[in-house]
């Protein structure tokens, strides 16, 4: 190795997805794809989750959703969020791709554009539960219903699912949101079959609060192995990449590895601890294409270094790293440039 890789471990993606299913209970899981993976590359996820018996994939935007068609044939579900142009909604409606709707404007469009191509429009309205993060409003949501009732009598619609957001910031304020929730599920049971698919939740709040599950859960950062910033270890779940990098040169018997700001590692990690073959050692500089690390007995040019990784001695996680700069562990990850090689190890 001479280059910087980040080190992606199928075996414990699998491991997560198996811990992360066995919590869930019953409820289905919904892979979420969204920034490439949160860094580890989509076709290895797709592939590796596909294995693991995955069915259901969420990805932000039509465009990637698509790439995820392509990479699990017909019959898995594939859920895209972002509001899209007539174009992709034509696409998306050609791929079977499950549309999450938070305005009553883009459900009209998507109409329109199923009746334009003859075809059945598969759809997720999005009840505001007060995050105002994109969703029908409260008020508007028996005029949203009833739009979507005549298109599935017209033959233009599916209502496949009712879905929304939470903050996750206190339980309080995810108990009154899982409140507006459920009157909307129950007022659209209340004109026709309840959708199947209906989901609040994402990592945290499906791991601990069992009570506000649907009957999907969104999830991204348990199964890729990241926990919540300021949040506990999860039981059987680690994470899946490990950024490591060979040592280049040594400076006054400090090692010198071949990635920094530009590669995405923020240069306010300084003073993090990374992993080295003679253990834990201080992250004493960050430039825009190296940093440096305190040495170590026997440093040599060719020593391993772990930036993050799953846990060992003392070194860093993505999230160990993400909390010391107030951030999450999923900007560690998504941050990390293409110069990094994703390696699949096992
Ligand atoms: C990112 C995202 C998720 C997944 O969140 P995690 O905390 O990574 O599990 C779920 N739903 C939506 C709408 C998202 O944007």
């Amino acid at each position: 190795m001479s280059r910087p890789e980040l080190r992606l471990s199928a075996r414990t993606l699998r491991d997560n997805i198996a811990a992360v299913t066995s919590r869930l209970d019953g409820c289905e899981l919904m892979l979420v794809l969204k920034d490439d993976a949160y860094g580890h590359g989509l076709t290895w996820t797709v592939e590796t989750a596909v294995q693991a018996g995955v069915a259901s994939f969420g990805s932000y935007d039509v465009r990637g959703g698509l790439d995820v068609r392509r990479l699990v044939g017909p019959e898995a579900r594939v859920f895209a969020w972002a509001t899209s142009t007539d174009a992709e909604i034509d696409e998306a409606l050609l791929q079977g791709i499950d549309l999450g709707v938070g305005t009553v404007e883009y459900l009209h469009r998507i109409i329109a554009r199923a009746e334009a191509l003859g075809a059945v429009a598969r759809v997720h309205l999005k009840i505001d539960t007060g995050l105002h993060r994109n969703g029908v409003l409260p008020e508007d949501w028996p005029g949203a219903i009833a739009q979507a009732r005549a298109a599935e009598a017209a033959g233009q619609l599916s209502l496949e699912g009712i879905w929304s957001h939470i903050a996750e910031a206190s339980d309080r304020e995810d108990d009154d949101a899982q409140a507006v929730f459920l009157d909307a599920v129950r007022a659209a049971g209340g004109t026709g079959p309840t959708p199947a698919a209906l989901h609040l939740t994402a990592s945290a709040a499906s791991w601990w609060r069992p009570e506000l599950r649907g009957t999907v859960a969104r999830i991204g950062a348990f199964c890729y192995g990241i926990r919540s910033a300021d949040g506990p270890e999860l039981e059987g779940v680690r994470p899946v990449a490990r950024l490591v990098a060979p040592v280049a040169r040594v400076e006054e018997g400090r090692a010198v590895i071949e990635v920094g700001a530009f590669d995405g590692l923020p240069s306010t990690l300084v003073g993090a601890r990374v992993g080295t073959p003679a253990g834990a050692r201080v992250l004493e500089r960050i430039e825009p294409f190296f940093a440096q690390i305190e040495g170590w007995a026997g440093l040599s040019v060719g020593d391993e270094v772990t930036i993050f990784g799953p846990g060992e001695a003392g070194e860093s996680s993505a999230t160990t790293l993400a909390e010391r700069i107030d951030t999450v562990g999923e900007e560690i990850l998504t941050r990390l440039s293409p110069r990094i090689r994703r390696v699949p190890v096992d």
